[in-house]
């Protein structure tokens, strides 16, 4: 069995990213420049957008964080995406997500130029990924897919049962293992909440992408001997006996599907760790795509 090191994986890839920063600049080209909005005072989202200027700086590119007060109005949000839209110094925008209720994240996502898309979540990101054109795509699918790529996991031809439709998550992951491309070229089985026979069907599965969101969900009698597991799930669980009060869970039972898997990712140390470090590829590819 394989621990597919999502850890290991994402700090090579940083290293290849800021040699390409290097390679860019010897090239007479600019430095890639992500600005990010942080809309009010969530906890996770100042820890994950913290996270995100932590890999800038790591990669070598500039970033910029922009504040905005949790009474901001959509009006005034979709102005300063404007703003930023109209920047030719800046490369890549993300807004942080959750918004506050009265923002409706549809407009703030449209209101994005398509070229700064780095998130990958604008409707033109999403078609390109769609016909398997050049784009930005959906960070946390494409970690996923790196992940098989760089562990050289065949997926062709395989049957591959994706857990959750999200539009982040699940829906692009499915799309990216059906596409004709390597990794990709799966059969595809996309399921949900409405499901009804989910067991049956992953165990029929050559690889399965737990994206629900339930700790330690995919156990290991829905799971055949020899199966690729990929657990996308992250869930805060209370746990007494440490510091912080909580422990990060997956949705696999890991202990009892590790031992029947040919390659399986942690959590964490997994999944995670890929998504930002795909962030910074994406937004080293707008420079490469759009970049004067
Ligand atoms: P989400 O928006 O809540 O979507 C969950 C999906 O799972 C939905 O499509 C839902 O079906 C489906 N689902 C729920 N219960 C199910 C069940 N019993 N059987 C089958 N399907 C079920 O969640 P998300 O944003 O995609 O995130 C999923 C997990 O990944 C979360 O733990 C999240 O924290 C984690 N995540 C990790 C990363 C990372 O960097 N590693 C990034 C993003 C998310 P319906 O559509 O029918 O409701």
């Amino acid at each position: 069995m394989i621990v597919l090191d999502g850890k290991a994986t994402s700090a090579q890839i940083r290293l290849e990213i800021a040699e390409a920063v290097k390679a860019l600049y010897s090239a007479g080209k600019k430095t890639p420049h992500l600005c990010a909005f942080l809309i009010g005072n969530n906890g996770a989202s100042e820890t994950y957008v913290a996270g995100k200027v932590k890999a800038c700086e790591e990669v070598g590119f500039r970033s910029t964080l922009k504040r905005f007060p949790e009474t901001i109005s959509q009006q005034e949000l979709v102005e300063e995406i404007e703003k930023i839209n109209q920047d030719p110094e800046i490369d890549g925008l993300i807004v942080q997500m959750p918004l506050p209720k009265h923002i409706d994240e549809l407009t703030v996502t449209l209101a994005i130029d398509a070229k700064k898309d780095v998130d990958g979540f604008h409707p033109t990101s999403v078609g390109r990924m769609a016909l398997n054109l050049p784009t930005f795509l959906p960070a946390t699918p494409a970690g996923v897919i790196e992940l098989l790529k760089r562990y050289h996991i065949p997926t062709s031809g395989k049957h591959c049962v994706v857990i959750g439709r999200s539009h982040i998550v699940g829906s692009p992951m499915s799309i990216l293992m059906a596409r004709n491309s390597e990794p990709g070229n799966c059969t595809v089985t996309i399921t949900h909440s409405r499901t009804t026979n989910l067991k049956e069907l992953c165990l029929q599965a050559d690889i399965i992408v737990a994206a629900l969101g339930k700790p330690e969900f995919l156990t290991a009698d829905m799971v055949k001997d020899g199966a690729v597991i990929i657990d996308v799930g992250i869930t805060r669980v209370p746990a007494s006996d440490t510091k912080s009060g909580f422990r990060l869970k997956g949705d696999v039972k890991y202990d009892e599907v590790a031992p029947k898997c040919s390659a399986i990712t942690p959590v964490p140390g997994g999944v995670g760790p890929m998504t930002i470090t795909m962030l910074m590829l994406n937004t080293l590819k707008a420079v490469e795509l759009f970049g004067k």
